[in-house]
């Protein structure tokens, strides 16, 4: 079955009666407008992604459950990375005419499979055909204490710089999906990643981080944002980013893809942020609750720059380069 034979609205009919609305919706999916409430005295944190076949992902390396749920993790990462609760999502998908609804069965169970695991409501969105290729845009809106949303800019001086989980694993996955040549668990990471919602949440609650991010464009870029931000500098030892066994095993420390996709690979959607070092041990605490674990991996500097330097002292000198949609590569 097509989409064609369905229909738009036989469609929305679809995804509406397959998604549950969470306390707090007021009218869901099928006006022209959703309306919602928040919780008092919070404010609202939106954030919007748009994932675009060829450029993001790729049909013939995941299936529909699994970009479904990309598709909401991605943006359910940033709203972690200000310490918010996500709460309401909007989904619109522009689909090129012959999509099977098979596919998009499978889209849609994926992307509220998701929302399903973090109390999420889907409450509209949009459909569209489209000529060239299959568009996802999805828009969160969650909620925090206004005291407790944690910024890019609060970093300060001798505070510690952190990392949630580890890292590198998803530019491996990307790399090993372009050879061909690959095992599930390899890939695992890069095509289905955990945001670390929380762990953010409760690093907020405790008024944790003086800084933070998710790591989306490689943490050598995304702690470049704080530093800006902050308008400070920092020195990381390389040789405490955290690594995963499967990135051991499958990377030789030989290579300098060992070094180069811990500090440049993107869409790790893991949580990079700065503390007090007094709050260090409540951070990991905050962490094994939330099920995953922090590793320091540096120091912020008052002086401007940052260093990257192995343990031995020496610095690291390769160069690194972030993903840029605009760059004339
Ligand atoms: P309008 O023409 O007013 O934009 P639509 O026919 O596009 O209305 O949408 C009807 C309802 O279905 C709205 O509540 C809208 O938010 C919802 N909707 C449309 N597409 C999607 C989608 N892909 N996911 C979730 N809700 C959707
Ligand atoms: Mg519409």
């Amino acid at each position: 079955m097509k989409l064609s034979d369905l229909g738009e609205f036989g469609f929305i009919g679809k995804i509406r009666e397959k998604s549950h609305d969470k306390n707090g919706v007021i009218l869901g999916i099928g006006d022209d407008a959703a309306a919602t409430s928040i919780t008092p005295g919070m404010a609202l944190l939106s954030t919007s992604d748009l994932l675009a076949e060829g450029v993001h992902f790729r049909l013939d390396w995941c299936d529909p459950v699994t970009l479904g749920r990309k598709s909401l993790a991605v943006n359910l990462s940033d709203i972690a990375a200000m310490g918010g609760i996500p709460r309401y999502a909007l989904l619109s998908i522009a689909v090129p005419a012959g999509f099977s609804m098979e596919f998009l069965n499978g889209f849609i169970d994926g992307f509220l499979q998701q929302a399903e695991k973090h109390s999420v409501s889907l409450i509209g969105g949009d459909t569209s055909a489209s000529t060239s290729g299959f568009f996802i845009s999805v828009t969160l809106l969650g909620e925090q204490y206004p005291d407790r949303i944690v910024r890019r800019s609060g970093a300060c001086g001798g505070d510690l710089v952190c990392v949630s989980g580890t890292l590198g694993d998803s530019a491996l996955g990307l790399e090993l999906l372009k050879s061909g040549s690959y095992s599930k668990e390899q890939v695992l990471k890069h095509l289905d990643p955990t945001p670390r919602v929380e762990l953010g949440k409760q690093l907020a609650e405790l008024k944790i981080p003086t800084s933070m991010i998710d790591i989306s464009d490689g943490l050598h870029a995304d702690l470049g944002h704080i530093l800006k931000a902050s308008a400070k500098g920092a020195k990381i030892c390389i040789d405490n980013t955290p690594l995963s066994g499967i990135f051991r095993n499958s990377v030789s420390k030989n290579s300098p893809d060992y070094y180069r996709f811990p500090l440049s690979g993107g869409e790790e959607y893991e949580l990079l942020f700065t503390l007090h070092p007094s709050r260090l041990k409540d951070a990991e605490e905050a962490a094994v609750k939330a099920g995953t674990s922090v590793s320091v991996i540096g120091e912020i500097t008052e002086e401007s720059g940052l260093f990257l330097a192995f343990a031995d002292g020496n610095s690291y000198a390769a160069e690194l380069n972030c993903y840029d949609h605009f760059a004339l590569n």
